[in-house]
C-alpha cells in the first residue's frame, strides 16, 4: 500500500484512487510533539471509537468521511484534499481557553464557542480568522462559515449521544476536507486525543488530559469510553 502520509498518531495509506486507509497507532503526544510516548492498546481503542462516532454523525446526515471500520485499528474513509484547520468547538470553558481569555476553568458557556486555529506546530496552532486563512490561501469566508454550521451540528448530535452514555462533551476539535466538487466533509478523528470528555456524574477526566497532565490511568479511561458508547 502507498503511504501517503504519516502523522503523530495516525498513517494514512492510498486505497484507491477515491479512498484512504487510516491507520490508528499507539503513539500519543502532547504540547506541539514535545511531549512522546506510546501506549499499548490505543490505537485499536480510538479507531473503533472514531467509527462509533463517525456512524452517529452519518446516521444523522453529517457529511463524514468515513465509510467503514477494519480490524483491528483502521478505518476505510474518502480521500479528499484537506484544510490544514483544527476547527473547535467549546462547551465549557477549560484548557487553552482558559488560559488565554479571563474564563473561569469549568463554567459551561452561555453558547457554544467555536474557533478556528491553523494547523501549523512551528507557530503553535494560532488562532485564525477568515481574512488571514484567505490570505494564506488555506480556506475562504463562505467555506469557514459553513464549518462553523457543520461543528455546530456536530456539537448538538454528539453532545446528546454521549450524554445519554454517561459522557459530558466539553470541548472537541474536528479537521475538515473537501472533495473534487469541493463539497465539505467532516474528515480526521473524534477520539479522546481530539475531544474532551468527563464523566457526567463525578466529572472524572476520560481523556487525552490525562496523558497532558500526567493524571495516569490513561487507557484504561479510553477504554471506558469506548465501553460506554458502544453499549
Ligand atoms: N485539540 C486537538 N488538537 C490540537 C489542539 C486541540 O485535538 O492540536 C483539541 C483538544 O483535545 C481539546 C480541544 O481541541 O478537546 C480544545 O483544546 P485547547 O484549545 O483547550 O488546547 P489544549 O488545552 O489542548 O492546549
Amino acid at each position: 500500500m502507498k503511504l501517503l502520509y504519516r502523522g503523530k498518531a495516525k498513517t494514512v495509506y492510498e486505497l484507491d484512487k477515491n479512498h484512504v486507509i487510516i491507520e490508528f497507532r499507539d503513539d500519543i503526544s502532547a504540547f506541539d510533539g514535545k511531549k512522546k510516548d506510546v501506549i499499548a492498546g490505543k490505537g485499536e481503542i480510538n479507531a473503533r471509537i472514531s467509527s462509533i462516532l463517525f456512524e452517529e454523525l452519518n446516521r444523522n446526515g453529517i457529511p463524514t468521511h468515513y465509510i467503514k471500520f477494519e480490524e483491528p485499528n483502521k478505518i476505510i474513509a474518502k480521500r479528499l484534499e484537506m484544510i490544514p484547520l483544527e476547527v473547535i468547538c467549546r462547551n465549557i470553558a477549560t484548557g487553552s481557553l482558559i488560559r488565554r481569555f479571563p474564563f473561569k476553568d469549568k463554567t459551561v458557556l452561555k453558547k457554544p464557542i467555536v474557533e478556528f486555529c491553523l494547523k501549523d506546530d512551528r507557530y503553535h496552532d494560532p488562532m485564525i480568522n477568515e481574512d488571514i486563512a484567505y490570505n494564506l490561501g488555506i480556506s475562504n469566508e463562505d467555506e469557514m462559515k459553513k464549518m462553523k454550521e457543520i461543528i455546530l451540528r456536530v456539537n448538538d448530535i454528539l453532545k446528546k449521544f454521549l450524554y445519554d452514555k454517561g459522557i459530558i462533551l466539553v470541548d472537541f476539535k474536528l479537521e475538515f476536507g473537501k472533495d473534487k466538487n469541493n463539497k465539505l466533509y467532516v474528515a480526521d478523528e473524534i477520539t479522546p486525543d481530539t475531544c474532551r470528555f468527563w464523566d457526567r456524574e463525578t466529572r472524572e477526566v476520560m481523556d487525552k488530559d490525562r496523558y497532558r497532565k500526567d493524571m495516569g490511568n490513561v487507557i484504561e479511561y479510553y477504554r471506558e469510553v469506548l465501553r460506554r458508547i458502544s453499549a
